[in-house]
């Protein structure tokens, strides 16, 4: 079949009040592409311009250009023509020339990963025309130096042909500027713009060997290839896998009439929020620079002005600025431009109730008139996606399953951040003060690159990235520092948005900070700063500090509390924790979760002296040795279970048998052996020869789990009798207790029957013994495959099935969780596997062991209460994946508690 016969449409128009598309058609014609053709819909002013869809770049990867070319030449042509009738320019007329800027735009924003050409059309003849018709050869040069840059890199990819991937065209124009003693690249003379077009055009054929094309249509399809190609860039298909974002998605590509922000002072670029991205907080915000066009906000090139004139007050306070200083140098648009602010203020309310959520608008003004570039969903932080959310189902625009619907779970990490103890805050020395960009606090050893900042996070040194600004190549640096520090650009510089989307901290724009990347040091104040010297950031305040300040753990806001209290609405799943100590448990309530679903009893061996005991259980050489050391640890575990069920009174406690392989407990080194040895009065000769004797070659599959207690079944009674008799002397106090009892690593049904015998001799002892008895329940960990195979037969015998997906993945995949870091990092980049499957459940492989064997362990008892105490239990895709194999709860560490919480709701609302 041939591609025309596929596709019947491939370009949408858009402009003039009218469009082919509308915001529903993410999927076609990208985010950029449909909300352009929305907002043109709704008469909000546009460039006019055309979508070429996303079906284009996916039928370009597969058939290459000259297909393509092919295909779309009827359309383009057509588009063009509308273009230049709403316009009334023409394409490539000497005279009156059509300028067009080709922008790329996927169904999900990536910001700044992919690329854009802005002015295409210029040449060394209509650059004359425009400046002729315009009346401003300076505006004109300007833009064709832009051209020739942004072409020179996007398409010819000038850069890579340079040593060291080099910016080439930087480093002329900043030759120039030194030469002509200038800061600022409006300070440069038309015929330095001139110089420039030609300097550059002239690297560009030493670097690339070809030519940069004077041919307009030329420009314009090596554009559009050029976009779909940037797809394809590594700093894309980082960002696709940080944000789980498909690879066959591919981009839309937007071709529009070019609006000029760089005519002089009456002509602007800004970029806006509708709500503020770090805080929430309902203020329109945002920043523009006079002449200049939509990039150089971003860049950081220059510091950007605000919008409003409460935010330049602001931030002449800030920076300690006079009011007359103010209105010099940070004069706000609202101030500036009254009238265009009154428009723009008007037009964001007006997109927020359209698209009922907070805007992240472009704008571009031109001698006075203002164009909507685009507008989309603001990236934001945690806590702005809660008080946004908070504050517009309060408003009345969306309602509570929307807004449960519109929150990312892991975002809600970002809020359980820790903070910095502000009394050790208030005697550390500020270095300076920046933008507070995305709020949360980081310290870390200071590093200037991003490579490096990679090399170190691989040596678990944690690291500041510093930088005069960031691009898009800084990201996979970005995504291992600790924090990020920019000396130049504003709160939507590349790092500032970046960040917040990944709930890093950072600070941009402490431009008393000059970063000197050769000798990799910066200076603030004039003191200098390392590569490797401690520094610390406070994202929320702006403050840069020396040293390591040390940070507090956080605690729950009110507004999470809110969230949850409506999730938990809407939740089938209740949600418990994972919590082996008394405090832990504490830090589980006051999460929410409303139960422990795994107390894993051998962490409580390691504290103090009790490892001591615990080694002489291990060492003694018959079952009298081990009761012994057995009956010393008794009333230490009883009084942990004493203090957790008080803790969770009113909820159940799930208490796993000790289920490691148990040389975990003995000592390796020489000196602990002998330490060992000297306690318990025996040769370290023997500690030596018991602790060899011990070692298995997979400890994984080896003496470990129930195997252990059916081997020396007085393990299994003295825990039993510790959990019991800690119930029952509570209830004598009041209290509501439920302890239910763990059996790990069921493989076979009579082990488990076994265990379940001794565990109900031993309670029968006790209630006879205190005259007393206690509810309780059995149940038994399911992660043997072989246990999901024979789940009915099991399940007669249980009260539980708790799922422990750790070790049914490593059972299941065969890899062991102790080695798997050594390949699955591999696997992931060459796409062998999606995810890691220790992270998010494989529902396909061992998903399938979960569902067969919950639906065959409900048939052998239908009162069976299933839940998943793995890892997975608080990773909201998996959650949503228990959710709909009917399981009644998950368990997950106390700190994901809000977040499991609020994917249960989700899948809840979702069936
Ligand atoms: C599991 O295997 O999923 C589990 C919860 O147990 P552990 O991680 O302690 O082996
Ligand atoms: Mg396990």
């Amino acid at each position: 079949m041939k591609t025309t016969e596929i596709y019947t449409k491939q370009i949408y128009k858009f402009g003039d009040g009218d469009s082919e598309g509308n915001a529903h058609q993410k999927h076609l014609l990208g985010g950029k592409g449909a909300n352009l053709a929305e907002m043109s819909r709704i008469g909000i002013p546009v460039p006019p311009g055309f979508t070429i869809t996303t079906e284009v770049c996916k039928a370009y990867n597969k058939l290459g250009r000259a297909e393509i070319v092919n295909l779309l030449q009827e359309e383009i042509t057509m588009g063009l023509h509308f273009i230049e009738n709403i316009m009334d320019t023409e394409f490539g007329s000497p005279t009156n020339p059509c300028l067009l800027s080709v922008r790329s735009g996927a169904r999900d924003s990536m910001p700044g990963m992919m690329d854009t050409v802005l002015n295409v059309g210029l040449n060394d003849e209509t650059v004359i025309g425009l400046a002729l018709k315009t009346g401003k050869e300076r505006f004109a040069w300007d833009s064709y130096r832009r051209f020739v840059q942004m072409y020179g890199d996007v398409v010819m990819k000038a850069s890579a042909h340079t040593e060291q991937y080099i910016n080439p065209f930087e480093e002329i124009l900043e030759e120039l500027k030194e030469t002509r003693g200038v800061e600022n690249d409006q300070e440069l003379e038309t015929e330095d713009l001139k110089l420039l077009v030609k300097k550059y055009k002239a690297r560009i054929r030493s670097l690339t060997g070809e030519s940069f094309p004077e041919n307009p249509f030329d420009q314009l399809w090596n554009s559009i290839l050029a976009v779909f190609d940037s797809w394809h860039t590594p700093r894309a298909a980082l960002y696709r896998q940080l944000n789980n974002i498909p690879e066959n998605w591919g981009t839309a590509v937007n071709v529009q009439a070019m609006v000029y922000g760089n005519m002089g002072n009456r002509s602007a670029s800004g970029v806006a929020f509708t709500r503020n991205a770090a805080t929430g907080e309902r203020e329109f915000n945002g920043e523009y620079l006079i002449d200049a066009q939509g990039e150089d906000v971003v860049a950081g090139i220059r510091t950007p002005l605000q919008i409003t004139k409460a935010a330049s007050v602001r931030w002449a306070e800030f920076t300690h600025t006079s009011e007359e200083e103010r209105k010099k140098a940070y004069l706000s648009l609202e101030e500036y431009m009254p009238n265009v602010y009154k428009e723009l203020d008007a037009t964001q309310q007006l997109l927020e109730e359209h698209f009922k959520d907070m805007q992240d608008l472009e704008f571009t003004i031109q001698e006075g008139k203002l164009w909507m570039l685009q507008t989309r969903n603001g990236k934001r932080t945690g806590t702005a996606m809660i008080q946004i959310g908070m504050d517009m189902l309060e408003e009345g625009l969306i309602d509570e399953k929307e807004l449960l619907l519109r929150m990312t779970p892991n975002k809600l990490n970002e809020l359980l951040h820790p903070v910095f103890d502000p009394k050790v805050m208030k005697k550390a020395r500020l270095i300076t003060k920046g933008l507070p960009a995305s709020p949360g606090c980081a310290a870390g050893r200071v590093v200037f690159f991003s490579e490096d900042a990679v090399k170190w996070q691989k040596e678990n040194i944690s690291v500041v990235l510093c930088r005069s600004e960031t691009s898009a190549d800084d990201l996979k640096g970005m995504s291992v520092a600790q924090g990020i520090l920019t000396s130049r650009g504003g709160m939507t510089s590349h790092a500032a948005v970046v960040a917040r989307g990944m709930g890093r901290c950072c600070i941009s724009g402490a431009s008393e900070i000059k970063v000197d990347y050769n000798r990799k040091l910066f200076v603030a104040n004039s003191k200098t700063y390392y590569e490797g010297d401690w520094i610390s950031l406070n994202g929320t305040t702006g403050e840069v500090l020396e040293g390591k300040i040390e940070v507090q753990e956080p605690t729950i806001s009110e507004n999470v509390n809110k969230l949850i209290q409506i999730a938990d609405n809407y939740s089938v799943m209740h949600v418990h924790a994972n919590a082996d100590t008394p405090q832990s448990a504490n830090v589980a309530r006051q999460f929410g979760a409303v139960g422990i679903g795994l107390c894993r009893t051998e962490h409580m061996f390691f504290e103090g002296n009790r490892i001591l005991t615990m080694r002489k259980m291990i060492l003694a050489e018959d079952e009298e040795g081990r009761r012994k050391a057995l009956d010393e640890l008794l009333p230490m575990q009883k009084g942990d279970f004493v203090d957790i069920f008080k803790t969770m009174a009113g909820y159940p406690v799930t208490i796993r048998l000790l289920d490691p392989p148990l040389h975990e407990f003995l000592p390796n080194d020489a000196i602990s052996q002998q330490e060992l040895a000297d306690a318990l009065d025996i040769s370290i000769g023997h500690v030596k020869y018991k602790v060899k004797a011990l070692q298995e070659t997979n400890p994984m599959l080896g003496h470990r789990g129930c195997r252990l207690g059916n081997t020396y079944p007085e393990i299994t009674q003295m825990q039993t009798r510790a959990i019991i008799e800690a119930a029952i002397h509570l209830k004598s106090e009041g209290v509501d207790v439920s302890p239910e009892i763990m059996i790990p690593l069921t493989g076979i049904a009579n082990e488990m029957i076994m265990q379940k015998h001794i565990i109900e001799k031993e309670i029968n002892q006790i209630f006879i013994a205190m005259g007393d008895s206690v509810a309780y329940k059995i149940g038994t960990m399911i992660e043997v495959p072989r246990a999901a195979l024979i789940a009915e037969e099991i399940a007669h015998h249980v009260d539980f099935f708790s799922y422990g997906t750790n070790d049914m993945t490593q059972m299941t995949f065969g890899y062991s969780r102790d080695d798997a870091a050594k390949f699955l990092p591999i696997y992931l980049e060459k796409h062998i596997l999606k995810e890691d499957p220790f992270e998010v459940l494989d529902q396909v492989g061992v998903g399938k062991l979960l569902k067969m064997s919950i639906d065959d362990g409900r048939i052998g008892n239908p009162d069976l209460v299933v839940g998943i105490c793995g890892e997975h239990g608080g990773e909201p895709s998996s959650v949503a994946f228990c959710h709909r194999l009917g399981m009644d709860y998950v368990s997950c560490s106390p700190y994901r508690v809000p977040i499991a919480k609020l994917a249960a709701a989700q899948a809840a609302i979702r069936s």
